[in-house]
């Protein structure tokens, strides 16, 4: 499972940057986040300094008087560079990967691609690979004075990046919050920037925390701010200074997500399949032999699981740890379709990732913070939500409800916000 979890998380998440000399090395901001920083305003130069800034910022209140100067520069606010510029700081895309003479070498390109992906190659090894690919046309070409050949190695990908522009692969669409690394409350990038206008110009620099954790408390000392702030500086190749996350919380539109699903050909035809199982009073041999999925046949009088296009979803929230030997922990939470079989529910491209929850520790009390969008998004779910499925009908509308939470003690604790034996209580219950 595990293993599934990660493979979604390579899909959706870029995990590497890039460091000047061009050695791809694993992003310490990203192995705290568990996410790329796309759609953030922030380029990867930010993430390749953060790289050092974030070692030993783990317990970083916000009270540095360096970072209470923080600035947003004019380059910043305006950066306009394309991402392989951020990858790479400076320089051009060497091939012209439109160029039509060369489609058959991007089908070659996909196959390797799929045969990546089939056998979970990972990323630092498939671009070994492509390395040795462009070295051994390179020579070859040298060898025999093929121009054709030369040039084809100057048009093999260097980087996971150029992989997927050269395939036009779908980026992830995530929406990346920023989250205190402290008590973990949840903000939007605008919401954790401000903005000063003074005689120096416009400036950016980061807001501080507002949320306090014991709003009624008897004690005023208890009533206080969390007061962290919220973005750290960087400087990146060119000596620009950025703001950055401390963390950042991805999270992805279920409603996006089911849209990708049910467009699936035989996605809906699966869903129906339990309608067809045999059903024994006596054996639990699966979720629809429970109570719960027989008490959301109908609710309220109105048929609801009884009906097509209407699902139940399993919330699933874990831990793990994203990289070899090193301690940091990334928590992720996904969504089961639960009216798929039970052979095909589990399967990588039937996953829906919500939510990837910083590290590099697991939040010790709850995550309520990171479940304020997906109660949004489940919210939406339930009162229905028009999708284009495959179906040569047009938009239909669909429905579904958060049936069960699947999770170990201590992720259940959390999430649903049950004190264990040692907990501390924080104020209450999500209510879903
Ligand atoms: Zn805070």
């Amino acid at each position: 499972m595990f293993n599934v979890l990660y493979l979604c998380l390579l899909q959706h998440c870029d995990e590497s940057v890039y460091r000047d000399d061009g050695e791809q090395q694993p992003d310490s901001g990203a192995r705290s986040s568990g996410c790329s920083n796309k759609n953030t305003g922030f380029s990867d130069e930010e993430s390749d300094s953060s790289i050092e800034d974030s070692v030993g910022s783990e317990d970083n209140t916000g009270s540095s008087s360096e970072e209470e100067n923080m600035e947003w520069s004019e380059e910043d606010i305006h950066f306009e560079g394309t991402e392989e510029e951020m990858a790479h700081g400076e320089g051009s895309d060497k091939s012209n990967v439109d160029d039509a003479q060369y489609s058959w070498f991007t089908y070659f390109i996909l196959q390797l691609t799929m045969w990546k992906s089939h056998f979970t190659i990972s990323d630092n090894a498939y671009i070994a690979l492509l390395d040795l690919l462009r070295s051994f046309l390179f020579t070859v070409g040298s060898i025999f004075r093929l121009d054709i050949l030369k040039n084809l190695a100057e048009r093999v990908p260097s980087t996971m990046y150029m992989v997927r522009k050269i395939l036009s692969l779908k980026k992830d669409d995530f929406t990346h919050y920023v989250a205190c690394p402290v008590c973990n409350e949840v903000y939007t990038l605008e919401e954790a920037t401000i903005i000063v206008k003074d005689g120096r110009g416009i400036r950016k620099k980061s807001a501080r925390c507002s949320h306090v954790t014991f709003r009624k408390h008897a004690q005023k000392r208890h009533r206080k701010e969390c007061g962290t702030l919220l973005l750290k500086t960087v400087t990146g190749k060119k000596g620009l200074t950025y703001l950055h996350p401390k963390r950042s919380f991805c999270y992805r539109n279920v409603t996006k997500s089911l849209q990708d699903l049910v467009h699936r050909p035989g996605f809906n035809e699966s869903c129906e399949k339990w309608r067809q199982r045999d059903m024994s009073d006596n054996i639990y041999a699966d979720v629809y032999d429970g109570k719960v999925w027989k008490d959301f046949q109908s609710y309220n009088g109105k048929p609801f699981l009884s009906e097509a296009r209407n699902l139940g979803l399993m919330l699933n929230v874990d831990w793990f740890q994203p990289y070899d030997r090193v301690k940091d922990s990334i928590g992720v939470m996904y969504l089961v379709v639960m009216n798929l079989p039970r052979e095909e529910r589990f399967k990588q491209e039937n996953i829906i990732i919500a939510g990837i929850i910083p590290g590099p520790r697991e939040p010790k009390e709850h995550i309520n913070p990171y479940l304020g969008p997906l109660v949004s998004d489940l919210y939406d779910l339930w009162k229905g939500v028009y999708l284009l499925d495959s179906s040569a009908l047009g938009k239909q509308q669909y429905r579904a409800a958060l049936l069960c939470l699947s999770s170990d003690i201590p992720a259940s604790r959390k999430t649903g916000g049950f004190l264990g034996h040692m907990g501390f209580p924080w104020g209450g219950k999500v209510k879903f």
